[in-house]
């Protein structure tokens, strides 16, 4: 997915991580040690997150030392696994299809990946040119030829990994939502299926002569006072404990929870972190969750050396002019300018009655003057895509109401199309007063609307759990190129919008 939003993020600070500690003694020993991440969405390059403190996490220097050095503390069996999204998300990695995540994953040693959603988004042909590259296992048990009901050659159910006289089998899973969250044209032929019920099927040959099984799957959760979500529902749909881990991905949450007797994980996005999950005698499983902070690592050299060449590779892309600003554009306060543009942006070129955007999405602010297309890239770096949704006018009011739901009254999304009048003294869910089309008409709970939003939010994240089940069409782009087109039909410079649209 559906890239993520600085809502999520922000329990993550309050998670404490254990300091991983030397074991004293053979005993004391892991049988086996899983180092999971997921959603690494071309994030080669570390990055400062809302929760870090000002401090860099990830990149794929520091997370190869990282994982190197989590192998070599445990002093035992160890594999890798990744949930899938590898590769689409930053110009280094999408400029060459994903050449340089792939590179990454292969100097990360992962031993089995699952296919993620936007590893679909430049072609199956392209994905197989990637897979080719790769020096480890795709894996989906429930992804089918939708003519014949066979699973495609390229996307092996489950392998096994020996690795110190421990055997693993690992069974993967790709998002049953991956035919609406990518281009139609991009899964043409293929049928995505339950997940639950392909792990039952091959269940019992994976278990056969396995000390562990393993789901990894790009199915996630979110997860807040309890977790909820498609990976939980998923656990619940197996027998009890009869597997030893579910990798989950896709939602680019914190995951760190046992479910119908199944340990599910999930480490954030972008290499912000990395699941660490031991298996102990007496069947005894231990999780957390570790923050790859950059400076805590020497960044391995060879790894730094190619992310170097890459990243020369598309400077003159990054530094390509793509309009001019008559001020900086700021976020401060509930609404702004820049917030007001990008949603502008999407209802335009998805041709919505409205648009709506989180602002945990919008993640830099916008220099005066002539801004490039890498300024913009730091605004909307997730690679979401941009979506209509059809909506009826009382499922876009919860939206809203969302959107106002914050303690502190705060408006916590920009919208476009609508204009909205609210009493934060008022109980979350209950604050709208008065809601309003761009036209003037009052919201018709009963009539149908159509909404443009990043398919993030489409999928329920940052708590928009009201869109799910909405119909939805790929607008053919990504949220950041809206914007880029937007903007070059603007007169320049531009000015942003300055209309209050969500009023106190
Ligand atoms: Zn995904």
């Amino acid at each position: 997915m559906h890239l993520l939003a600085g809502l999520v993020w922000a329990h993550a600070s309050l998670v404490s991580v254990p300091v991983s500690q030397h074991p004293d003694t053979a005993r004391d020993r892991p049988l086996l040690r899983v180092l999971a991440i997921n959603d690494f969405h071309g994030a080669l390059e570390p990055q400062v997150w809302l929760w870090s403190g000002g401090r860099a996490v990830g990149g794929a220097a520091a997370l190869k030392s990282w994982l190197d050095s989590l192998t070599r503390t445990c002093e035992c069996a160890t594999i890798r696994l990744d949930a899938g999204d590898e590769m689409q998300g930053t110009l280094i990695s999408n400029y060459s299809f994903g050449r340089p995540a792939i590179a990454a994953m292969n100097a990360f040693g992962i031993d089995a990946a699952a296919i993620g959603n936007h590893e679909f988004d430049w072609s199956v042909d392209t994905l197989r040119a990637r897979m080719a590259g790769a020096h480890y296992r795709f894996l989906a048990a429930n992804i089918s030829d939708s003519a014949t009901t066979v699973t495609p050659a390229w996307a092996e159910p489950w392998t096994v990994i020996e690795r110190g006289g421990v055997r693993v089998a690992v069974i993967g899973l790709a998002l049953p939502e991956t035919p609406v969250n990518t281009a139609p044209r991009n899964v043409r032929g293929l049928a995505f299926g339950d997940g639950a019920a392909a792990v039952r099927r091959v269940l019992p040959r994976a278990r056969a002569g396995a000390d562990y099984v393993i789901v990894v799957a790009h199915e996630g959760a979110f997860c807040d006072a309890a977790c909820h979500g498609e990976i939980v529902d998923l656990a619940r749909g197996l027998d009890s404990g009869s597997v030893d881990l579910i990798v989950s991905g896709h939602t680019h949450s914190l995951v760190n929870t046992v479910v119908n007797g199944i340990p599910i994980v999930q480490a954030r996005s972008s290499g912000a972190g990395i699941a660490v999950v031991d298996f102990l005698r007496g069947r005894q499983v231990r999780a957390r969750i570790e923050t790859p902070f950059a400076d805590l690592v020497h960044p391995d050299d060879g790894v730094a050396d190619s992310v170097r060449a890459y990243a020369g590779a598309v400077a003159a892309l990054t530094r390509r002019p793509v309009a001019r600003f008559e001020q900086e554009l700021r976020r401060v306060g509930d609404e702004y300018g820049l917030g007001r543009l990008i949603a502008d942006a999407q209802r335009r070129i998805a041709r919505s009655d409205v648009a709506l955007v989180n602002n945990g999405g919008i993640r830099a602010d916008v220099p005066a003057g002539a801004v490039t297309y890498g300024d913009l890239y730091r605004v909307q770096p997730f690679q979401n895509r941009l979506v209509r949704l059809a909506v009826t006018g009382s499922v876009l009011r919860d939206a809203v109401e969302h959107a106002l739901a914050r303690p502190d009254g705060r408006a916590d999304a920009h919208v476009a199309g609508l204009e909205a009048w609210y009493d934060p003294a008022r109980p979350a869910g209950r604050r709208i007063t008065r809601l309003r089309l761009a036209d003037g008409a009052a919201v018709d709970d009963a009539h149908t609307y159509t909404l443009a939003v990043s398919d993030f939010l489409a999928a329920g994240g940052s708590g928009y759990a009201m869109l799910r089940n909405a119909r939805q069409d790929d607008v053919g782009m990504t949220d950041l190129d809206a914007l880029v087109q937007y903007l070059g039909d603007l007169r320049q410079p531009i000015a942003a919008p300055t209309d209050a649209r969500l009023h106190r």
